[in-house]
């Protein structure tokens, strides 16, 4: 299945495209007290590392928007200031920061919007305008009872008209609530009406398992359907976790390809090897590895290299030997014990042949470490926007 990818407004966040047929963006949000340089420092290394493309950070207190000048001059990724409630806050981040985030429903009278509006513009950077489910203006919970699917498109929409008519357009917009249905049908109502690049999100998710599946369910359906722009999978975990969820669900539907993505057969009575071990390892070990490579990891022989034929790379278990294949065929037999070592020794080698064809064939080094790798296989067809691949 080929996504056709729904047409929006490009804006720009920091260095970062967004919208306007760009490759959807990973996005997460720092944990630690912004005011601690340091820590939000640090995780937003880690966040780097594993290729997080914008990240966000509350700026909650006077301090915590005193810290973002020593952040921004410490990182790289393009930086977004979430706001709520005090508006004056906004005003000090926007002279810093590469985008602001709101919420329509807590900031306030309009006045201090266009306050804020006023201060993005200065610097030519976007607004985010971020509804939630958790904070709807009253008049819409009075008007709906509760928060509905309708009443998030209303505030969303209501917001952006208002922003439209002072001449403001530099804007992505979210629409976000913990119930899967409602954030999508809101997702859904909203690109129906508007055409400004969507931040995808299910808040409050959960833990690492139901929050990624929460939002790969969520967050998917919408991504299917050719909706969204940057996503955030929101996890009570730490959000390096986010990163690498996100980056699944793009893998999942072939809208990005980032890394390794190592294929394990779910194993049954024929299997000679510990798969489980072994593709847990592999995709600890092969985490550095930024160029897109299918590594299969196979219990057995029987139908190993039929199954691995999709696989760049791979091993199938077998009797006191596995063998290790490539692009579905034999290349040779490797003792068990030195499967993983060879297998991860031979993954090395392929990833750097690929890097440097990446490198010779398209220069196109869009965020530092994105590169387009429009092979003649995975070009887009006619009328069809194209995927950015890693
Ligand atoms: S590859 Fe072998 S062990 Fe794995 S599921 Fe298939 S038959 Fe079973």
């Amino acid at each position: 299945m080929f996504i056709k990818r729904r047409k929006t407004k490009q804006i720009k966040v920091g260095r970062v495209p967004v919208g306007g047929g760009a490759p959807v963006v990973v996005q997460s949000m720092t944990t630690p007290d912004t005011a601690d340089v340091g820590a939000t420092v640090e995780q937003i290394h880690q966040l780097e590392q594993v290729g997080c493309e914008i990240v966000r950070v509350t700026v909650n207190t006077p301090e915590a928007a005193d810290a973002l000048p020593a952040i921004k001059a410490q990182t790289q990724i393009p930086i977004i200031a979430d706001i709520h409630f005090d508006y004056r806050l906004a005003l000090k981040a926007a002279e810093v920061v590469d985008c602001v985030r709101i919420n329509p429903g807590n900031i306030g009278a309009w006045w201090k919007v266009e306050e804020v509006v006023k201060a993005v513009r200065d610097r030519n950077i976007p607004l985010r305008i971020g509804v939630n489910g958790g904070s709807l203006e009253r008049e819409l919970l009075t008007k709906y009872g509760y928060p509905t699917a309708e009443a998030l498109c209303e505030s969303a929409l209501n917001a952006v008209h208002a922003l439209e008519d002072i001449g403001f357009t530099n804007m992505k917009v979210s629409l976000k609530a913990s119930d899967v249905h409602m954030a999508v049908d809101a997702y859904r109502l909203f690109s129906l009406q508007a055409d400004y690049p969507l931040h995808l999100g299910i808040t409050e998710a959960g833990t690492l398992l139901t929050g990624s599946i929460k939002s790969a369910i969520g967050i998917g359906m919408l991504l299917a359907d050719g909706i969204g722009d940057t996503i955030r999978v929101s996890l009570a975990a730490d959000p390096v976790e986010e990163v690498k969820v996100g980056f699944e669900i793009l893998k999942s539907l072939e809208l990005r390809h980032r890394g390794v993505n190592v294929i394990a057969c779910p194993t049954c009575g024929r299997v000679e090897i510990d798969v489980v071990k072994l593709a847990n390892e592999l995709e600890k070990r092969l985490g550095h590895i930024k160029v897109p490579l299918n590594v299969s990891v196979l219990g057995c022989v029987v139908n190993g290299i039929g199954e691995g034929k999709e696989a760049d790379i791979g091993i199938a278990g077998g009797e006191g030997h596995g063998i290790l294949f490539k692009q579905g065929k034999l290349v040779r037999k490797v003792k068990s014990e030195d499967l993983m070592e060879t297998l991860l020794a031979e993954v090395e080698i392929m990833a750097k042949e690929r890097e440097a064809e990446i490198s010779g064939n398209s220069g196109n080094d869009r965020q530092g470490h994105d590169v387009d790798e429009h092979s003649p296989s995975t070009s887009p067809r006619k009328g069809e926007i194209p995927v950015l691949k890693l």
